[in-house]
């Protein structure tokens, strides 16, 4: 199917007193369309940072080299008159905290109003028309146009902003932790409103990032690892949870209840210790600090890419074979 985003050997550093941190160091990924791809981590790892540098929230963020062609405009290269045309209409994000953003001296309508005439576009009676369809689609009673936002229990905000986010139809839709606030419930209703809205074709793809692989499960169909700034292992969401190749990616899913259990034997029962820092972890793999696997090359030089079968690739020496590029 179509490709919608391609990225190519991001960089993506945050300029510190100390040096650079970095908190992007080299991804490379694709996302089609009709796809969910879900990103996931620890705190730190960069999934966030991903979000916003797709985004154009450069600031404080210093982005270093690479390519993310939304199609075939590349996001790192537009001046901030293009962005601003990009933003919301091309690529949409619904950021972590997004459920804060709503004014409790305004009502959610008013709210909406402002917000996307803000960004050019007029809210009269028709735009109203196309809010209400999709207040339906996601749940939410027409009255709650009219309330203020402190009325309303977290899962309805999250559902309002979900609506905001894509009034115009994004081609590309970016949910940074939307659901951690959430109790399971809610978790499960939104979940399953971003993949009716991939269904529908109100986007045209999604990247869900996450710390929580148990709801990626549900909704992605793609799964990216991250750890410390780079990709650790990227595979459809059976093959990440059933057949990881990766030391840290066993750890991941050896902590998730039920799943978990038939790494039991192995030595990943939690991993210790915290993700290196990212000003200097020198040449080697980033995760041998923690990893139990860790042997001589893992010291000195960073595993490259492994193909382990279509859609499944890996970055870990234990995997390179003959199927390496
Ligand atoms: Fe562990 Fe080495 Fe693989 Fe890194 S390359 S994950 S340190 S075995």
């Amino acid at each position: 199917s179509k490709n919608i985003l391609n990225v190519n050997d991001l960089k993506v550093y945050y300029k510190t007193l100390k040096g650079y941190v970095k908190a992007l160091d080299g991804i490379s990924f694709k996302v089609n369309e009709k796809e969910i791809l879900g990103v996931a981590g620890e705190s730190g790892c960069g999934k966030t940072t991903l979000g916003h540098s797709l985004i154009l929230l450069k600031k404080p963020m210093k982005y270093i080299s690479g390519e993310a062609n939304l199609l075939n405009k590349d996001l790192m290269k537009l001046n901030a008159k293009e962005m601003n045309k990009t933003r919301f209409k091309d690529i949409s994000i619904i950021p972590q905290a997004a459920m804060d953003s709503f004014s409790p001296t305004k009502k959610i309508k008013d709210f909406i109003k402002d917000l996307v005439e803000e960004h050019g576009i007029k809210a009269d009676e028709n735009f109203f028309e196309k809010v209400k369809k999709r207040f339906k689609m996601v749940n939410l009673s027409l009255d709650v146009l009219n309330r203020y936002s402190i009325e309303l229990s977290g899962g309805m905000k999250q559902r309002v902003i979900l609506v905001i986010s894509t009034l115009l139809d994004p081609k590309l839709l970016i949910a940074d932790e939307i659901t951690s606030a959430l109790d399971v419930s809610s978790q499960k209703f939104v979940a399953k409103m971003l993949s009716n809205f991939r269904d529908e074709k109100i986007v045209d793809s999604i990247i869900f990032i996450t710390h929580d692989l148990s709801i990626l499960y549900q909704i992605a169909d793609k799964i990216m690892i991250m750890y410390a700034g780079h990709i650790a292992e990227i595979a459809s969401s059976e093959d990440i949870i059933f057949n990881p190749k990766h030391p840290y990616t066993k750890a991941l899913i050896s902590s998730l209840p039920k799943i978990g259990t038939r790494f039991e034997n192995e030595k990943l029962d939690g991993i210790e210790g915290t993700p290196p820092n990212l000003l200097n972890f020198g040449n080697g793999c980033r995760f041998r600090f923690r990893c139990p696997y860790a042997f001589d090359k893992c010291e000195k030089e960073a595993p490259p890419k492994t193909i382990i079968s279509n859609d499944h690739e890996v970055y870990c020496w234990l995997n390179v074979g003959d199927k390496n590029e």
